[in-house]
């Protein structure tokens, strides 16, 4: 069992000890120096508990933001779309493969997909709509297996362990099951495809729903899993970011083979004993993680009602310092790091309103938690007074990170989830790009694009055609904020 976790601890030592180090050669060792590996019958290790069957899936939609732009926006369909934060720091939550072709890729900045890219349509996020669809995605999912672990909106395992006459049948059955899966997922969507890995063990099946993107099933036979991991690059591992993949490089290792070959021992004195013994297991293919179905869930926060409304700023800023602290504590405590950061508020009248943003990576990090919780609040109107704040971290992650080195500072936010921009919009009349919205006449909408008092926007749905541009002043009252106009009814 793999229980090393990646506590904001262990990545603050890794961080410290990468400036400490210097570049060692690589000692060939006569034997494995790794304790548990005394026998290393084909190469794994004696108390490692692999599957034997092929009974982990991984299913992740394809260009899940840009995909549901297209399918809501006709006119879209089949052009480079770029979701994300359009503001000057923001960054590329996802790009369509059509963007993508032009070297857009997640996490950019968005200006740097701008000057790549000029052509594409750059939308910020609709939440609501992502939300929906992937409600009908996890359900669907658990009507498979009770076992699912989502990773994101749109990303989770499934564990078919109990399918015995799948796990105990031929591989051709899993893939038939798969496929079947897949087309309920189109169908209930109203277009979204799905890709799918299947393999004996998480890093496998996500490695092979990786190579099975975009729409196609991959399944890999058990017993092939590490002639088919030895040949790719060392990023295909959990946890080996850029960061993490340089520091290998400075060791002359590329590939997974090349990092099999590393004596356990070396990995461990080059990155720490967590890291090191996870990365020699991993380049293994030895992987017996198990599926952790409440793991998305689960959170972390504290909230305080106050016993009269606060409306001042400052003091409110410290109370979400404090509260982000407190929560960094409980995280760091439980070794758990998350990539969500949620602040709630409640106002004088009782209105409960919740915000949050999503960063590229997981944090336990009590800076990071207080920055992202600060800047939520920043947009909070407190004039008439706070009975209740809240700071909640959830997305809970697997000790495997995105990247073991990536400094938590250097995260950029990837999605920024408001829930009042509905509000904001109709309020201020300010109008985000790809938002919806209702016209008395024209009917429904999104915002194309708008600046200097106009907004243009486009009148098409799901359902309808591609559809005429028409420019208006941005404060027109028969212009008004709406939720998705999306092929899913609300559920809520
Ligand atoms: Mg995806």
């Amino acid at each position: 069992m793999l229980d090393a976790r990646m506590t904001g601890e262990v990545r603050r030592r890794a961080a410290l000890r990468r400036d400490l180090l210097p570049m060692p050669a690589i000692v060939i060792a006569d034997r494995p120096a790794w304790r548990k590996c005394a026998r290393p019958v084909d190469n794994r290790c004696e108390d490692s508990r692999m599957r034997g069957q092929a009974t982990v899936l991984h299913l992740d939609l394809d260009a899940f933001f840009a995909a549901v732009e297209q399918r809501d926006k006709p006119s879209l369909r089949g052009k480079a779309v770029v979701v994300g934060g359009v503001g000057p720091r923001g960054v590329v939550a996802t790009a369509s493969y059509e963007a993508r072709r032009h070297g857009v890729r997640s996490a950019m900045p968005m200006s740097e997909a701008r000057s790549r890219c000029p052509q594409a349509a750059f939308l910020s996020p609709r939440f609501e709509a992502y939300r929906r669809s992937s409600e009908v995605l996890m359900t669907r999912l658990r009507q498979l297996s009770p076992l699912v672990e989502p990773l994101s909106l749109d990303e989770a395992y499934v564990d078919l362990e109990h399918l015995t006459d799948v796990a105990g049948g031929d591989i051709r059955d899993v893939g038939r099951l798969a496929g079947d899966l897949r087309a309920d997922i189109t169908r209930l969507t109203g277009g979204l495809t799905a890709s799918v890995g299947v393999g004996t063990s998480k890093l496998v099946a996500k490695i092979a729903s990786d190579l099975a993107k975009p729409d196609g099933c991959v399944t890999v036979a058990p017993g092939t899993e590490q002639e088919l991991i030895r040949p790719m690059g060392v990023g295909v591992i959990p946890g080996v970011g850029p960061a993490t993949a340089e520091r290998l490089r400075r060791i002359g290792v590329h590939t997974v083979a090349e990092l099999e070959a590393v004596p356990p021992r070396e990995l461990v004195q080059l990155l720490g004993a967590a890291v090191g013994q996870t990365l020699a297991r991993l380049a293994r293919a030895d992987d017996d993680r198990p599926v952790v179905p409440e793991r998305e869930t689960k959170s972390v926060s504290v909230e305080d009602t106050f016993e009269t409304d606060l409306v001042d700023a400052a003091l409110l800023t410290a109370v979400v310092d404090r509260m982000s602290a407190r929560v960094a504590e409980r995280l760091s405590r439980e070794r758990l790091s998350g990539r969500t950061v949620t602040l709630k508020v409640r106002r004088h009248d009782f209105g409960t309103h919740t915000r949050s943003v999503t960063l590229a990576g997981p944090t336990d990090d009590s800076r990071v938690i207080a920055r992202l919780a600060r800047g939520l609040l920043r947009d909070v109107d407190a004039s008439d007074g706070i009975r209740l704040l809240g700071v909640g971290v959830s997305g809970l992650a697997d000790w495997i990170q995105d990247d073991l080195f990536q400094e938590v500072e250097e995260l950029p936010v990837l999605v920024d989830d408001r829930s009042e921009r509905r509000d904001e919009q109709r309020r201020h009349g300010r109008w985000w790009p790809g938002s919806d919205l209702w016209h008395t006449e024209h009917g429904a909408g999104w915002v194309w694009g708008a600046g200097s008092g106009r907004v243009t926007v486009r009148f098409e749905t799901a359902t309808t055609p591609a559809g005429p541009v028409r420019t208006f002043a941005a404060d027109d009252p028969a212009l008004s904020a709406a939720p998705p106009a999306g092929p899913i009814a609300s559920q809520s």
